[in-house]
């Protein structure tokens, strides 16, 4: 299958779980998670369409973005450390993944100096799982109202990694709770939220059953990753 027969399959798809949810079929956006794909492959993305692309390390973007096509809009999506967010304002057009009002102090600070203002979405640990990163859900109300008067990032909404499980249906309950934690964002803050970002591979179709205005597909575009090649060498 090449990349422009995944991309259609996948947009077939997510219109009919748009329609299953009597949503508009242009409310959710495909990110298409490039990591550890070289720029010729970006580029075919976007010679077939793709234009939204998501990047999980600053290190790589950083050597990849220059040597993609200038259509190709990019967002983070991964664990950002404070060390990497100088280049992660330049080269990302939204960061997804905000886990601490740490961060983002630093990310407004560095908005500044670039002269720019910041959107952000915050990530929750929806499962509350000790192996990965994001926001306690109790944590994150505590601390809405001050990530929220930083001058230079704006709060977009919420992103969530929740545990891999083989059978989809399974993920429904975390998508749930992340959309219900979004409604409880929006009444703290008197203000909408427009984005919820949950949904990969596996699972974005009950994602956009459940609200996700952002799917981040990596595997069912491009095909796998390294880990097959790991795997491959460990034989
Ligand atoms: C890698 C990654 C994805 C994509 O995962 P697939 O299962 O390959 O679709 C989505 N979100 C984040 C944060 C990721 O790191």
């Amino acid at each position: 299958m090449s990349f422009a027969d995944n991309l259609n399959s996948i947009r077939e798809r997510m219109a009919a779980a748009c329609a299953r949810a009597g949503r508009e079929e242009n409310s959710v956006t495909l990110l298409a998670v490039s990591k550890s794909h070289p720029p010729e492959t970006i580029r075919a993305a976007v010679e077939a369409g793709q234009i939204f692309f998501g990047e999980n390390k600053v290190q790589e973007a950083k050597a990849k973005i220059p040597l993609s096509p200038s259509k190709a809009r990019w967002q983070f999506i991964g664990h950002l450390q404070s060390n990497k967010v100088r280049d992660a304002v330049e080269l990302f057009e939204m960061i997804q993944g905000v886990d601490s009002l740490a961060i983002a102090r630093e990310i407004s600070k560095r908005a500044e100096q670039a002269g720019k203002t910041m959107p952000i979405l915050l990530e929750v640990n929806v499962a509350g799982e000790g192996s990965k990163f994001g926001y306690a859900p109790e944590k994150l109300l505590a601390e809405l109202s001050e990530l929220n008067a930083l001058p230079r990032i704006e709060i977009h909404g919420l992103m969530a990694i929740p545990p891999f499980m083989p059978a989809a249906e399974k993920v429904r309950p975390y998508f749930q709770k992340l959309s219900g934690l979004k409604l409880e964002c929006e009444q703290l803050l008197g203000a909408p939220l427009p984005q919820l970002s949950m949904g990969m591979s596996g699972d974005f179709e009950i994602a956009i059953e459940e609200g996700a205005t952002i799917v981040r597909v990596g595997t069912a575009l491009f095909g796998e990753r390294q880990k097959i090649i790991r795997a491959a060498a460990a034989d």
